[in-house]
């Protein structure tokens, strides 16, 4: 797909969770190779937003298109959604009981049906692209949060995404670590990968971003390039979020 074609497009997107109406007509077009960074106070929807693109969370009102597949009940189509969409989370949801190496061979082998010298070798491939291919024969709990979070990112690029979703990736990690995360995801922006970031690491957004979009309440409020959005905030919302977090 060439870079500017449309890869995520929400329109007038509901959600509720019982009656509590938690996404209040969300528009949101996300365009091959950008990087966007969604940021907004706890509570504000931001995580059910993104969830709702790879379908961990349902809408009830409003569509979901991406890479021009609608997302509905029909799984075929959630399967073929979730192959392009990576997903990092807060807490990096690794298999705690498997190692590194088999943490990022099991999608490629199971889903993909790839023999198992071809996943090894991709997975050190990609291991060594986040920097840690000699971590390979450790489990999760051997290995610091920036290294587990760097192993979840490496775990997603083994399916080849075509969109890359984070939730929050650095706010379960000791202050020394984020860094060394955020690189990794520097890398990926540089390399073309469209990233949809929910994150408050504004230095990140910044260098990165191309638009910035704050949520309040179920809704974009804002939205704008990161230097406007950062230097010249347009709504008492986001003047009063800036303010509280910068
Ligand atoms: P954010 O990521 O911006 O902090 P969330 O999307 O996690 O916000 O949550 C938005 C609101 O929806 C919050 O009030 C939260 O308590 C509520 N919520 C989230 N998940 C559920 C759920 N599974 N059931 C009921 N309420 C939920
Ligand atoms: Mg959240």
């Amino acid at each position: 797909m060439p870079k500017g074609d449309e890869m995520i497009v929400i329109s007038n997107l509901h959600k509720w969770f019982g009656d509590f109406h938690v996404l209040k007509g969300i528009n949101l077009t996300v365009r091959n190779g950008e990087r966007l960074v969604i940021c907004g106070p706890s509570g504000s929807g931001k995580s059910t937003l993104i969830r709702c693109i790879n379908r961990l969370e349902t809408h009830q009102k409003g569509t979901i298109v991406v890479d021009g597949v609608e997302l509905t009940n029909d799984v075929k189509r959630i399967d073929r959604v979730r192959q392009e969409v990576g997903m990092l989370f807060q807490n990096f949801n690794l298999f705690p009981h498997m190692t590194v190496l088999d943490n990022l061979t099991l999608s490629p082998i199971w889903i993909k049906k790839m023999p198992l010298k071809e996943a090894r070798d991709l997975a050190f491939k990609y291991l060594e692209r986040v920097k840690i291919p000699d971590l390979a024969h450790k489990y999760p709990n051997q290995i610091s949060g920036g290294q587990q979070q760097r192993v979840a990112i490496a775990r997603c690029l083994c399916m080849n995404p075509k969109i890359m979703l984070f939730d929050e990736p650095t706010s379960a990690l000791d202050p020394e670590m984020i860094k060394e995360v955020l690189d990794v995801m520097i890398d990926l922006a540089e390399s073309g990968m469209t990233m949809v970031c929910v994150t408050h690491e504004m230095g990140f957004a910044r260098t990165v971003a191309d638009r910035v979009i704050f949520m309040d309440v179920g809704e974009i409020v804002e939205e704008n390039d990161p230097e406007s959005f950062f230097n010249h905030p347009q709504c008492d919302r986001t003047q009063l979020f800036l303010s509280q977090i910068l």
